[in-house]
């Protein structure tokens, strides 16, 4: 009996160790329903497992075992207790079990940073961790990651910074976190002292490390880059390609993201639903209609991957952006689910810009009757129907916007300037330098409306006199991050900036024109692609 008790514990122990979960919690029960004791080692084992597979109400069973037993002085035991919460997002349980907890070791201490983050709570994280006498790596890993998922990539690199000048030690999960928030910001110098470092201690060796530099490099959109260090790869999963696809499509280089894919397939590495989802969006940005039916067969009938609505949207704003506005009606109605908001906007986006006012009707009906959340497709349909000359369709799409409550996404742009990243909003006038920045976009649009520019003010909804909305286009975030990036560089440097939505037309009339009076090249990363300037020209070709 008792010899069976301790091969029971070892095996479910085992299965935990594989990561065998569940099958772990179903072996644990039917001990326990034959009578068998628990020991603190087995509920331990057992309460990691529930963790990972976030089953809640069975943790709270063995929390309450772990009572019964006066098992709750036990670190290790309620360390997986307090995981389990904390990966459950039940924040207050959590908090609970660190407070009654005798000793908290490190691992207690990092395992509460990570819970505080998950739930949002990042000054409280902040906080645990200036208050800890003893820090591991984990500690800042679960900090810098914490701050990432919370987007505070900024605070996340000033962590770094501190970590480094502490002379902490870095690991694989360390730079794999600042890497990619490197990514996210665009901060391009950071990104690059920091692969200095990756290669420093031998981490590029890593698959998730050399993805990760991969990805920064394609992000902030230096495709060369992204293409030295993925040829450097000992190894390449298919993370690795579909980095490099999806970063080739979203600089609108379709024929090189297609060969990418090409050579992955040769390869003999297998494609999911994210890298065929990047190569349909490369095909979308470049114009390809045939390989993109191409690409959408294959993943259908040769892998088998059930198309998403992002599939489909992909399809469909390829075929309307080339013009082939039938192909894409009829795509619609073959499609086996209902399309959604975002669908229908990218197809009225097309029927706008080529001024399919008919079709554009139907499509703009349905889009109202499918009750989109983003305020970007009722300025879209306000928009349409100012060009149609229906105004009551505008002054109802307006009320619409009002009653359902939608609001517009704050609008931000940032640019990492000497390794800081500073980040603008519409109308700011906090940044110490946003005297000289103003300056120059006024005397800019001066130099420009004498030259015949005039400003695009149809994406401000508010209800005021046309000079009022010049000044606010004059104040959009893009125009401000692009004038304090030519006042902070020497002439000549190329400028990155990333804004978290869709560029206005507008900034990117202004961009275009500065690009080519300033003898600048501007990259701007927006929400859905890249837009290179140079010369008074866009990549995208003013359609995006
Ligand atoms: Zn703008
Ligand atoms: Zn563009």
């Amino acid at each position: 009996m008792f010899h069976r008790r301790l091969s029971y514990a070892k095996t479910i122990g085992n299965l935990v160790n594989q990561g065998q979960n569940s099958q772990a919690i179903a072996l644990f029960r039917l001990v326990r329903e034959n009578g068998f004791e628990v020991t603190e080692f087995l509920l331990s084992a057992i309460l990691r497992a529930c963790g990972r597979v976030s089953a809640l109400k069975q943790g709270k069973q063995l929390h309450c075992m772990a009572i019964k037993h006066g098992f709750n002085h036990d670190t290790i035991l309620m360390t997986s207790l307090l995981d389990l919460y904390c990966k459950c997002n039940e924040i207050k349980d959590a908090r609970k079990v660190f407070d009654e907890m005798p000793q908290r070791d490190v691992i207690a201490n990092n395992c509460m940073i990570s819970g505080l983050c998950w739930s949002r709570l990042t000054l409280e994280a902040i906080g645990l961790f200036n208050n800890m006498s003893k820090r591991d790596v984990g500690s800042w890993n679960s900090l810098i990651s914490g701050l990432a998922q919370n987007s505070e990539g900024r605070a996340g690199l000033a962590l770094f910074e501190e970590m480094r000048v502490e002379g902490a030690e870095v690991d694989v999960l360390t730079m794999v976190s600042v890497v990619s928030i490197c990514a996210d910001l665009a901060a391009l110098r950071n990104g690059r002292e920091v692969h200095c470092l990756v290669m420093k201690y031998g981490f590029e060796l890593y698959l998730p490390v050399g993805n990760a530099v991969v990805d920064m490099y394609a992000k902030c959109g230096c495709m060369e880059n992204a293409w030295l260090c993925f040829r450097s790869m000992p190894m390449k999963n298919v993370v690795s390609w579909t980095a490099l696809i999806a970063g080739y499509g979203k600089q609108g280089q379709g024929v090189e993201a297609l060969k990418a894919f090409d050579a992955m397939e040769i390869g003999g590495v297998w494609p999911n639903s994210i890298t065929f989802l990047g190569a349909l969006y490369a095909c979308s940005h470049a114009g390809l209609v045939q390989e993109g039916w191409r690409i959408f067969n294959m993943m259908v009938s040769k892998y088998s991957i059930a198309p998403t609505m992002e599939h489909y949207t992909c399809m469909v704003d390829l075929l309307a952006r080339s013009g082939c506005f039938n192909e894409a009606y009829s795509f619609i109605k073959r499609m086996p689910i209902k399309p959604d908001p975002k669908l229908l906007t990218a197809f009225l986006s097309s029927c706008y810009s080529y001024k399919k006012l008919e079709l554009g009707k139907i499509v703009g009906k349905k889009l109202i009757e499918s009750e989109p959340e983003e305020a970007g497709a009722y300025m879209l349909l306000s928009n349409f129907y100012g060009i149609v000359g229906d105004l009551a369709s505008v002054a109802k799409v307006r009320r619409l916007m009002l009653d359902r409550g939608i609001r517009k996404e704050k609008a931000s742009t940032w640019i990492e300037i000497n390794k800081t990243v500073h980040s603008f909003q519409s109308g700011d006038r906090s940044h110490p330098l946003s005297e000289d920045m103003y300056s120059y976009l006024q005397h800019l649009f001066r130099k420009l409306k004498i030259n015949g520019y005039v400003p695009n003010t149809s994406m401000v909804m508010q209800n005021v006199d046309e000079q009022t909305k010049e000044v606010i286009v004059l104040g959009h975030s893009e125009k401000l991050a692009i004038a304090f990036g030519l006042i902070s560089t020497p002439p000549g440097t190329r400028i990155l900036i990333v804004k978290n939505l869709r560029m206005c037309t507008d900034c990117h009339v202004v961009t275009g024109l500065i690009s080519k009076i300033e003898g600048r090249e501007i990259v701007a990363r927006d929400s859905s692609r890249f837009h290179h300037f140079k010369d008074g020209l866009c990549s995208c070709g003013n359609h995006w």
